[in-house]
């Protein structure tokens, strides 16, 4: 029978949603929000990012995975991927027509990490 509790705790709730709210506004990270910045760096997340691809999915372990084109929590559109480029550029400017196989260790490292797409304002 503590009225006064109750209200401290909304207040107490109520700040938190406040601070909460503002990091997710002011949040100015790689990622398209907070969430989807916590949901990747969590440990043993389900969500994954390959960045050497720009490609979002879901690993549903051995059910496999599935790429998603929004975030699932903002609803923003992600970017999309560039496996096709890669495999592209790769074969095109370097003559490398199998980078993930016999050719694999010509492939430049910047191809291993998001640097080549970035550099190539892709
Ligand atoms: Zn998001």
């Amino acid at each position: 029978m503590n009225g006064g509790k109750n209200v401290d705790y909304k207040e107490w709730s109520d700040a938190i949603d406040k601070r909460v709210e503002q990091k997710r506004r002011n949040y100015k990270g790689s990622y398209c929000c907070l969430t989807m910045d916590a949901g990747l760096s969590k440990e043993g997340a389900i969500l994954y990012y390959d960045k050497q691809y720009r490609e979002y999915g879901v690993d549903l372990l051995e059910r496999g995975g599935t790429l998603i084109d929004y975030c699932m929590f903002c609803g923003k559109k992600l970017p999309t991927s560039v496996r096709d480029e890669w495999f592209d550029i790769l074969e095109h400017e370097y003559g490398l027509e199998e980078p993930l196989h016999e050719d694999k260790e010509k492939v430049p490292k910047e191809f291993w990490t998001d640097e080549w797409w970035k550099e190539r304002g892709l």
